[in-house]
């Protein structure tokens, strides 16, 4: 594939080209780990990423972005109802987004009612238009963003494709201040808005099971894209997706985990917090329950080992 020097600066602040930089740079072994994580059962391998069913009616989709095809690049997932069935993000390019509607049918015997992005970057709102169109069987899903990730991607997202903005033109506005609902029969998916990441984020989370689909709030093992973040509201948002019980966390990019993510205690500063928390690895909180689950880099030998924090010995019986 090439790109021209005017996509690549368009494009190079989105978190499509932050993890081309990152994979430039990442370790092969740390690449395949990446490849070959998860936490649920897979039901469909593809070299783009894994379809991962994480509870009933609720599927993960984990890219795989260092194995050189872009054709998802983010995370997404499906949540089936007995009514409907949401699809979450657009993914980088149509192919990424007709292949989950296709794979939503394969599990459900439907096709997606609904569609939602987090946020606008490209790698989760660029192929939003696979989900329509006689490739998916006429489909036509009732796309969920807020006013203010529409307009970005209009505005920012390289080059203009006319199919997706046909897509978004009659997308349902959700509120950028107020938390709302998608009730898609026995599933409720609370649609939150938050910001952070970009100007206007969401997270879809589900109560039982408890579930929650963070977008790029969360990168799990990986640092995260900074070019649209305000770091002290990111810091919030993520305190603010932290639940006091298990909870499945899909993080925007990289794998999920599951992990009991506790409302710590504060040991480091706040300026620290804010680093650590916006890339915080629910995988060592899980092993850390009563640790503040900000400060994840714990030493063998009980210190906390990030620069701000270190010397300060882990609570007793924790182990790193
Ligand atoms: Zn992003």
């Amino acid at each position: 594939m090439t790109v021209s020097r005017r996509e690549f600066i368009a494009q190079s602040g989105s978190c499509a080209a932050h993890l081309a930089l990152v994979g430039a740079v990442w370790p092969a072994a740390a690449q395949r780990m990446w490849s070959e994580s998860n936490r649920g059962s897979i039901v469909a391998r593809e070299p783009f990423g894994n379809l991962e069913k994480i509870s009933d009616g609720v599927w993960a989709l984990i890219s795989t972005p260092f194995n050189n095809d872009r054709t998802t690049l983010s995370n997404g997932g499906i949540i089936a109802g007995r009514n409907g069935i949401l699809a979450i993000e657009g993914f980088n390019q149509q192919a990424g987004a007709t292949w989950l509607a296709a794979k939503t049918r394969d599990l459900t015997g439907k096709w997606p009612t609904h569609v939602a992005l987090t946020h606008y970057h490209g790698d989760h709102a660029n192929g939003l238009a696979g989900y329509f169109g006689l490739a998916v069987g006429g489909n036509k899903p009732i796309v969920r963003s807020t006013q203010r990730t529409r307009e970005l991607v209009v505005e920012r997202n390289k080059p203009a494709d006319p199919s997706r903005e046909s897509a978004l033109k009659d997308a349902v506005v959700l509120s950028g201040s107020e938390p709302t609902t998608i009730d898609l029969g026995g599933k409720v998916v609370r649609v939150v808005p938050r910001s952070g990441h970009t100007d206007s984020d969401v997270s879809l989370e589900l109560e039982d099971p408890s579930i929650v689909f963070a977008g790029d709030l969360l990168w799990n093992g990986i640092f995260p894209n900074y070019v649209d973040a305000v770091p002290t509201k990111l810091a919030t948002a993520v305190r603010e997706l932290r639940r006091a019980k298990d909870t499945t966390y899909s993080p925007g990019t990289a794998p999920s985990r599951a992990p009991r993510i506790t409302t710590a205690t504060s040991q480091c500063s706040a300026r620290s917090r804010t680093r650590h928390e916006s890339h915080m690895r629910p995988e060592r909180a899980s092993r850390m329950p009563a640790l503040h689950s900000h400060c994840l880099r714990p030493s063998a030998s009980g210190r906390c080992s990030t620069r701000r924090c270190l010397g300060r010995r882990l609570p007793r019986g924790i182990k790193s």
